[in-house]
């Protein structure tokens, strides 16, 4: 609104200007037709008064037949050159001849002495003057000049121009054209309720002056209610029509001395007042419209902004859930790394006592006993007795081997996986595993069958730790079966492809499968304190697994335990074999 307040002067200013320079080629165009069209009769009064049928009667006044030539003369200049009368007036100001002396409003007897183209001419000038005829009722123009007789003016030839031909030929448009006297009395208008109107003050002077000259015959003279303000350098003025309703005009005004009179053009500003309006309303419409593109972006930008910022927020909520939750598990997972260390500490210390259990009862046996005979060894020698405390002093040295083979046990649990592996004929570690096995083969009773098949095969092996295994499961076997009725177990090797499966097959009670997934456990024994360390089998598992074999456990469909041992086979086998 502001800036249609601001843009509302601008705008009728340009508009007026635009309309004034209309006006002004109206205006231009107004006064050249007025001039050209008076100009053609200006030099007609002196050429008719040269004329001899004026002459003539002028000398002679008082003969009819030059009365009848001058006013024949004159009414066919006056139908040749459509001018309203042509008349000729005595030196009295007397009409003596005219062109309508033939019609009922005949100029002829008339006297125009107080005109002042009489004057003017009796003067001896030409003159002109525009008047409302007294006679007729007509306006005219009236061109006039002396008539010379040998260098006498004895009259005056006047020629009168009828002005409502140039009026009717103006245009009805927006345009008015008007024209007023030097009084200001409008004397010419498009607008036949102008007429006789004044632009200015009737002033006692004035009516005076225009009274003299009778100029407007018996017409009422008025004064045009109107009012004229300023807008910028526009005269505006504002008129009541015969409706009451003020109209605005834009006016414009060109004096033409030669004339006297001055031509004026009033334009209708409704045109431009509503081009005005229209315009304003074109810019408030444009600034409602980009108002409210703007304010469809702003509110578009707002409602995007909150859908980034609840995005942002569901980013946020989500994220805390998912760091929530990740801590949640990593809280979870430090328990269960608790839990897992405490049951591995559990299972450490477990282990730890089972072993100490095991190996404080491997040991302070042996110990209890070797002091005992120590003891009674040092008894029986303070007695003189040696043979037997000889005897004690062997029995000691059994007891400290057994000892030094449980740490030799001990000692190969921490195995040297690294050891270089070679072809071992199976049959040569056989018969070392004998040796060591056969004594608890025979405490037991039991019977070892043994089939390697020909060529006995070689595997990739290292010979001790080999045999360390076959004595281990050997042992377990004869644990199996000691106080069992068939006490046979049986050893068996076939090479197959690239390996070598070696079975041993017992017939004892077999493993149950509740613990056959724990057998190879370290520490883990099903027997008594005192007879089973629970390391054998799990040393056993990993020497194998050092070679690169495999040792597993499974119930022989008849009964009994059989421990499968595959090992890659030795290419030197070939070679041995040869
Ligand atoms: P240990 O012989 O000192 O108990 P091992 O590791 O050699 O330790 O054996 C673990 C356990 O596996 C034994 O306590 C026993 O329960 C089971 N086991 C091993 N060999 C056999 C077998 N031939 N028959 C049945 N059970 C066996």
């Amino acid at each position: 609104m502001l800036a249609a307040g601001i843009s509302s002067p601008f705008l009728r200013r340009s508009f007026l200007d635009e309309a004034s320079s209309q006006a002004a080629s109206t205006l231009s165009l107004a006064v050249a037709a007025l001039n050209g069209h008076l100009r053609r009769y200006e030099a007609l009064p002196a050429l008719i008064a040269d004329k001899d049928d004026i002459q003539d009667l002028l000398t002679r006044p008082d003969q009819k037949s030059f009365t009848a030539n001058a006013n024949h003369y004159l009414r066919a200049i006056n139908t040749l050159v459509k001018s309203s009368d042509i008349y000729l007036l005595d030196d009295t100001g007397a009409t003596i001849a005219a062109s309508n002396f033939d019609q009922t409003a005949s100029f002829v007897g008339e006297n125009f002495s107080y005109r002042p183209y009489f004057h003017e001419a009796i003067a001896g000038r030409e003159a002109r003057f525009y008047a409302l005829g007294t006679t007729s009722g007509k306006r005219g123009y009236y061109f006039s000049a002396p008539v010379r007789i040998f260098g006498t003016i004895r009259g005056v030839i006047v020629v009168k121009v009828d002005v409502d031909q140039i009026e009717a030929s103006w245009p009805e448009a927006e345009s008015r054209i008007i024209v007023t006297d030097p009084e200001g009395i409008i004397f010419m208008s498009g607008n036949r309720d102008w007429l006789y109107a004044s632009l200015k003050p009737l002033t006692e002077e004035r009516l005076a002056r225009t009274r003299a000259s009778r100029r407007y015959s018996d017409a009422v003279l008025r004064e045009l209610p109107m009012t004229e303000t300023r807008f910028r350098d526009h005269v505006l003025v504002t008129l009541s029509g015969k409706d009451g309703a003020a109209r605005e005009y834009l006016a414009l005004e060109e004096h033409v001395p030669d004339a006297g009179w001055t031509v004026h053009v009033l334009m209708d500003t409704t045109s431009v007042n509503s081009q005005t309006r229209t315009a304003m309303i074109v810019i408030v419409l444009s600034l409602l419209l980009a108002g409210f593109g703007l304010l469809v972006l702003i509110q578009r930008k707002v409602r995007r902004d909150e859908q980034l910022q609840m995005e942002i927020r569901a980013k946020a909520e989500l994220e805390r859930r998912v760091e929530e939750r990740t801590s949640d598990l990593a809280d979870v997972n430090q328990k269960l790394r608790e839990t897992q260390a405490d049951l591995i500490q559990a299972a450490k210390l477990a282990g730890l006592g089972q072993m100490s259990a095991a190996l404080s009862h491997e040991f302070n046996q042996p110990l209890a006993a070797v002091r005992n005979y120590a003891e009674s060894a040092a008894l029986l020698m303070a007695r003189g007795r040696t043979a037997e405390a000889s005897d004690n002093v062997s029995r000691i040295t059994k007891l400290v081997d057994r000892m030094a083979s449980l740490g030799q046990h001990l000692r190969n649990f921490a195995r040297k996986p690294n050891e270089r592996l070679g072809a071992v004929p199976l049959a040569n570690v056989l018969t070392d595993t004998l040796e060591i096995v056969a004594p608890r083969l025979n405490a037991a009773g039991a019977r070892l069958e043994i089939d390697l098949g020909d060529p006995a095969p070689v595997v990739l092996a290292g010979p001790v730790r080999l045999q360390q295994v076959l004595v281990n499961i050997i042992t377990n076997a004869a644990d199996a079966v000691e106080g069992r009725e068939v006490r046979v177990i049986e050893l068996a090797a076939r090479e197959t492809g690239d390996s070598v499966i070696i079975t041993l097959r017992d017939h004892g009670e077999g493993v149950p499968p509740a613990i056959a997934a724990r057998i190879f456990d370290p520490f883990f024994t099903t027997k008594g304190v005192g007879k089973g360390l629970g390391l054998g089998l799990s040393i056993s598992y990993n020497i194998v697994k050092d070679f690169g074999g495999e040792l597993s456990v499974s119930n022989h469909e008849e009964g009994g335990a059989m421990f499968q041992i595959t090992l890659a086979a030795a290419q030197q086998r070939m070679e041995a074999a040869q």
